[in-house]
């Protein structure tokens, strides 16, 4: 009998000292400070700025908006540098984690060349940004003033782009299933517009997709749509992005669109 409880007890033990081990390895392993795709939500909200409430004479021509999640990174110059060249203006919604804390500075150039600066997470942790909402709000307020240095007014960066997006699931095992509700609401309370995305590049997968296949992401999702809010990421694992840049910058262009920022994006009746 007592053999058996040491049995039971040795191998309670075992599989304790198992599960800690990978979760370590887990934690370990974990790329962090990036959105991985199987993380983003699968049904982004795009109401806030696709206008189906208003009359379609109301919304002329087609519009898109560019954005870079993520950064910046060691790619962040090669894209600016790319923007000032077509002269197409893009948003940036920025981390300030301990890999990417040396590119910070780049936020000044971001600004200055007309770019709009968005808040996406300090960390970029889901198990802590989603905790509860006490933890979203420290994580963005610490992020703000990570940044502050180099952007000309933290306070006036209005524009949200949660991690994983507003309808993620992921943030359901940490923060419980109203999460993201709570969160949204409490981010319009406090003045913030948040937003998803329409069009995405699926450049965060693994196996880093070539520069083709993220055209083609891009243009399969964009080619039904008169406003394009594209999710693109900004990391060092994103190089091949950058090498897309040009041909998804031309594709927009030969297509009829006009490129702005989230902040002029046409907006709906909602938001007026
Ligand atoms: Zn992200």
């Amino acid at each position: 009998m007592w053999a058996r409880i040491k049995f039971k007890i040795l191998l309670s033990g075992g599989l304790l000292v198992l599960a800690l081990a990978s979760a370590a390895a887990l934690q370990f392993f974990s790329p962090g400070a990036v959105c991985r795709m199987e993380d983003l939500t699968q049904v982004p909200d795009d109401t806030t700025f696709f206008p189906l409430a208003q009359p379609a004479d109301t919304v002329t021509g087609k519009w898109v908006a560019l954005t870079f999640d993520d950064g910046p990174s060691k790619n962040t110059e090669a894209i600016l540098d790319i923007l000032k060249e077509e002269q197409v203006p893009a948003t940036f919604f920025v981390v300030a984690a301990e890999n990417n804390e040396k590119y910070l500075p780049l936020l000044t150039r971001i600004q200055a060349e007309g770019h709009q600066i968005g808040l996406h997470s300090c960390t970029h942790k889901y198990s802590e940004v989603y905790a509860d909402s006490t933890s979203f709000w420290a994580d963005i307020k610490e992020l703000k003033k990570r940044i502050a240095p180099y952007v000309e007014d933290p306070q006036a960066l209005i524009w949200l782009r949660f991690i994983g997006g507003s309808t993620n699931t992921v943030s359901h095992k940490y923060g419980g299933s109203s999460i993201m509700k709570r969160l949204k609401a409490q981010a319009a309370e406090q003045g913030y517009h948040t937003i998803d995305w329409n069009v995405s590049a699926e450049d965060a997968v693994g196996g880093h997709p070539s520069a083709e296949k993220i055209l083609h992401n891009i243009t399969k999702d964009a080619k039904s749509k008169e406003i394009c809010v594209v999710l693109m990421h900004d990391t060092k694992a994103t190089r091949t992005t950058v090498e897309a840049l040009p041909d998804i910058i031309a594709w927009f262009r030969d297509n009829g669109y006009q490129f702005c920022t989230v902040d002029t994006l046409p907006q709906t009746d909602a938001q007026k």
